[in-house]
């Protein structure tokens, strides 16, 4: 066996449990060595019955008592119970569905049990632990992130089988100096360990040595792809004055969006390649940035793209763009995925023979097919929505341009100079004047009916609301997910607003459906938008003024952040409604913080410090590959380290010709993470 062989070649693994393990993204030996265990069970340090915390999983050391038979309960499961305690307490043992177990236990005999004691303290309670002997029980074992259909014995044994037979020990990436230098045990050793340790030390030794890598590959993998645009120069452009286009728009700029404007036109007089992030909180108006900077390539005869993550977000973009610019005779395509054959061949002559001069689209404008005349500007909106890769190849289209990336989900600037290197940063930090903030409230379901009391009378008014509605668990599929918002609009949202007039928006809808249900609701056709998070980013409808969340607590703040910054366009008094019945205290403060805070930095601070679901980093919202051990929130020591070396590493050997194994695993880390979302 080599590191390359399929799962379905290991011993006790079939086609059936070969396609659940490719489910985990395991498709092959080396995939499954580096699926590692997400904890460890200590089975040498047993608890006795009382003291086993509470709702914890632990081991506890019982003696068999007695055993009933098997019953009927509620939902036609079959339920065993097992009596088993020490002089401490009493334990009880409940199997559903599963009578084998406990068949096999003896009375009298000692075991060593593991699982979540819950319980009370008169009697405590584990629901199907798994069972080992007094003696031969493994002193550490893994415990593995579980599947339907996969158990963690069982990766475990796949996992030892991989080990066994393996025909040579597993290369090592890493320069020798560098394991002497951080004290670091070998690639061999480290993965063994991690899987099955001697002691929780060496796991955490392996575990040291593993991020450490990680980290590395990261870093080299960073610097590998900005090597590249050092060697290259972009369109030189000459000075622009801006100012008729900011008189032909129907506001004037703020000083920040001057200040951005003025900062990427510096750029564009330089053969350098600007590298830009232009990050602003939701409303502060990048759009019109963007669009200074079209301006400025166009009176120089040059080509813009911008890519947005998604259709609707596209569209929108290419409307507003184009009338702030149609005036000075620039030419906008839209180049999405649902186009129609015809529409796009003509759209693709448009842009090889320059006749476009700026293209607005998804990711539709990477593909192979689109061939700019005279590209000098790429702009991407939302940059977190897309990977480092995809950025990439949009920065190698045409002649190398200018990379604007626009942002609202702040970045501390000290993880994204470790991050990305010399990227400048442009800020917008003003909002532009008139905005009221978001009054923002949280509540529980039972004032639902009030709370749609309210929209009803916003409604006659002649405002339009939003209604985002339950997410559902992650695993669920997106057929469950629309089963869900129908529930929602017919058996919620309709009888509490009989007489108006409701869209529905999920992520099923073919792109022109929801391009057609977002021009209706902003045409004010709609006075109720009911939607999953699909139009969480950069939409616009200035007289939409409530956004109602519902199952607010399964939002990390900056998403909800996010979805409030939908309203509050317009000057007039706005509303974000928060809908939870989560009663978890740090719940609650999470979601009152939101209340009474509208700065978007803020926001992101709390979603770091106190790492919710969504959060920034544990969702992989800033476009970089996922990692499988460390976080670069907290191993910031460990990535300073890493990327020195890797400096160091690039600075000797640029190509890592001298390092073959390490440059492959570079190579892999950003062709699997390519796509997201
Ligand atoms: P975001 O930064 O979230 O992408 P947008 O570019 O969508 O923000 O701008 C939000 C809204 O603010 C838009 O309706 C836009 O027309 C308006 N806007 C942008 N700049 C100004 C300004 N200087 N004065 C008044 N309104 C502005
Ligand atoms: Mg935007």
């Amino acid at each position: 066996m080599n590191l390359s062989t399929p799962v379905q070649f290991i011993k006790g693994i079939g086609p059936k449990t070969a396609q659940r393990f490719s489910r985990l993204g395991v498709e092959t030996a080396a995939d499954l060595l580096s699926f590692y265990p997400r904890d460890y069970v200590d089975y040498s340090q047993p608890y006795s019955v009382a003291s086993a915390p509470f709702d914890h999983t632990c081991v506890i050391r019982a003696e068999v008592y007695s055993k009933q038979g098997e019953t009927l309960v509620k939902g036609g499961k079959r339920m065993v119970k097992v009596l088993a305690g020490d002089n401490s307490a009493t334990l009880e043992l409940v199997w559903f569905n599963n009578p084998y177990t406990a068949e096999k236990l003896q009375i009298g005999q000692e075991y060593l049990f593991y699982g979540k004691a819950g319980g009370s303290f008169q009697k405590r309670q584990m629901i199907a632990p798994v069972v080992h002997p007094l003696t031969g029980a493994p002193p550490i074992t893994p415990i593995y992130p579980q599947t339907e259909g996969l158990n963690s014995t069982f990766i475990g044994r796949c996992v030892a089988r991989v080990l066994e037979e393996m025909e040579q020990p597993l290369p090592e990436p890493l320069p020798a100096d560098m394991l002497t230098r951080y004290r670091l045990p070998q690639k061999d050793a480290a993965i063994r360990a991690i899987h099955f340790p001697a002691n929780l030390e060496q796991a955490l030794s392996a575990r040291r040595r593993l991020i450490f890598e990680e980290l590395l590959v990261l870093q080299l993998g960073l610097l590998l792809l900005r090597s590249r645009d050092k060697h290259t120069t972009a369109p030189v452009m000459k000075p622009i004055d801006l100012t008729p286009f900011f008189e032909n728009l129907p506001f004037s700029p703020t000083s920040a969006q001057q200040r951005a404007c003025n900062e990427i036109l510096q750029d564009f007089t330089k053969p350098i390649p600007m590298n830009r992030l232009l990050q602003g909180d939701v409303g502060s108006g990048k759009t019109l940035v963007a669009a200074a900077a079209i301006y400025a390539a166009f009176q120089n005869g040059l080509q813009s793209v911008l890519m947005a993550p998604t259709e609707i977000l596209a569209t929108q973009h290419a409307s507003t763009l184009q009338k702030m610019l149609e005036p000075f005779g620039v030419q906008t395509a839209l180049l999405t995925g649902g186009m129609r054959v015809v529409q796009k061949r003509e759209t693709l002559a448009a842009i090889a023979s320059g006749q476009a001069n700026l293209v607005v689209g998804t990711h539709a404008v990477l593909s192979d097919g689109v061939e700019f005349s005279n590209l000098a500007v790429a702009i991407t909106d939302e940059q977190h929505r897309f990977g480092v890769r995809q950025r990439q190849i949009l920065a190698q289209k045409g002649k190398t341009p200018h990379l604007l990336v626009m942002s609202a989900t702040p970045i501390p600037r000290t993880l994204a100079l470790l991050l990305y290197g010399e990227l400048d940063i442009s800020v917008l930090d003003e909002l532009p004047p008139g905005r009221t903030p978001v009054k923002t409230f949280s509540i529980t379901s039972k004032k639902r009916g009030d709370m749609f009391g309210f929209l009803e009378q916003q409604i006659a008014q002649g405002r339009q609301v939003y209604l985002v509605c339950p997410l559902i668990e992650e695993k669920e599929n997106t057929s469950s997910q629309l089963k869900s918002v129908k529930r929602y609009l017919e058996e919620i949202v309709q009888p509490l607003l009989p007489n108006r007039r409701i869209g529905l928006m999920h992520g099923k809808l073919k792109p022109k459906e929801k391009e057609a249900v977002m021009q209706e609701f902003k045409e004010g056709l709609l006075d109720v938008l009911v939607s999953t998070t699909v139009i969480e980013v950069g939409v616009d409808v200035p007289n939409a003024t409530v956004m109602v969340i519902e199952n607010a607590e399964r939002y990390g703040l900056s998403a909800l952040h996010q979805l409030r910054g939908r309203v509050g366009r317009g000057g007039g008094e706005s509303w974000c409604i928060l809908v939870s019945d989560h009663t978890g205290e740090n719940v609650r403060e999470r979601l009152r913080f939101l209340c009474h805070t509208t700065d978007g930095f803020a926001i992101a601070r709390y979603d770091l410090e106190h790492r919710g679901p969504g959060d920034f980093f544990g969702k992989r919202q800033h476009g970089l590959p996922a990692l499988k051990l460390a976080d670069l929130m907290t191993d910031t020591r460990a990535l300073k380290a890493a990327q020195q070396d890797a400096l160091a590493l690039l600075h000797d050997d640029p190509r890592l010709d001298n390092l073959p194994v390490l440059a492959n695993e570079v190579q892999q880390l950003f062709e699997q993470n390519t796509a997201m979302n």
